[in-house]
């Protein structure tokens, strides 16, 4: 694969990513893949699915994780429900992001992206030690898989996500990171986060997004297409190629009620991505 290349999330079933057909008829080459719906994940599906993704000439990436009862309706909807963080069913969804991973393996897929959720702060406290063994368990099993986990960025602060991956201690653990939820979240400026965490990230969304007016951590901000809000997309991309980056550029733009703009804000993306390529120094 060639250094940067262009992706885009992307959806089978589930999830806010854009159609396969979309992505062929865009002439990209990589996707992240959101997890098809546990009825969908089957082997005649995954080999369905790689036929096709090997006839449109298309490449994933990364499959990312999604669960029943994740909302993001307001931010702390989303620190309630979302990823591992939830007690009452982390041991079910560590269930079912087992059986997410093998149906990557079986896709040829060598990473799995996730949400996990807001980490708890208090370091001493239950629900930080049971995030904490979830995730060393996920990461043990992504191992035998010949996998890594890449952590989402947003919902935490460059240095506490620092501490929580040094606290994991796996060899297999590193960082999606996603520059607009940085901002959506109110959890600091995208590109000094990005220098900080710099040695984990593997993969990264080309996602764009301006500052909540009203209060940052509690009312979500605003996303909007790649390039026209607070990322700086050109400093964003210059500083991925200053810490030594050469993966994928995922596209991802959350509009999936509105497939016609979402394709055409898409393309605009991608226009800008390659442009921005051609001047990096
Ligand atoms: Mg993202």
């Amino acid at each position: 694969m060639e250094n940067m290349a262009v992706g885009v999330f992307a959806s089978i079933d589930a999830g806010l990513g854009v159609k396969l057909e979309v992505v062929r008829d865009l002439g990209i080459k990589t996707i992240q893949l959101h997890t098809p719906a546990k009825a969908s994940r089957t082997p005649e599906n995954a080999k369905a699915f790689l036929e096709k993704l090997n006839d449109y000439g298309i490449t994933t990436t990364v499959v990312f994780l999604g669960f029943e009862g994740e909302s993001y309706e307001t931010i702390a909807k989303a620190a309630e429900t979302v990823g591992f963080v939830p007690a009452a069913t982390r041991e079910a969804r560590l269930q079912e992001a087992r059986e997410i991973a093998d149906f990557a393996k079986l896709l040829g897929v060598e990473a799995i992206g996730s949400h996990i959720g807001f980490v708890p702060h208090d370091v001493e406290s239950e629900d930080y030690k049971g995030m904490v063994a979830a995730i060393q368990n996920y990461c043990d099993y992504l191992k035998q898989n010949g996998q890594r986990l890449h952590l989402e960025t947003g919902q935490e602060q460059a240095e506490n996500l620092l501490a929580f991956l040094e606290t994991v201690n796996r060899d297999n653990i590193f960082i999606n990171f996603d520059p607009a939820n940085l901002i959506l979240y109110g959890m600091g400026a995208p590109i000094e986060s990005l220098k900080k965490v710099a040695k984990y990230v593997r993969s990264c969304h080309c996602k764009d997004a301006v500052a909540t007016a009203g209060q940052p951590g509690v009312d979500w901000g605003t996303e909007v297409p790649f390039g026209q809000g607070q990322v700086d997309a050109k400093l964003f991309l210059q500083t991925l190629k200053d810490i030594g980056y050469t993966g994928p550029l995922t596209i991802e733009r959350e509009i999936p009620e509105e497939p016609e703009r979402q394709k055409a804000e898409i393309g605009q993306a991608l226009e800008l991505i390659e442009s921005i390529k051609k001047s990096l120094i």
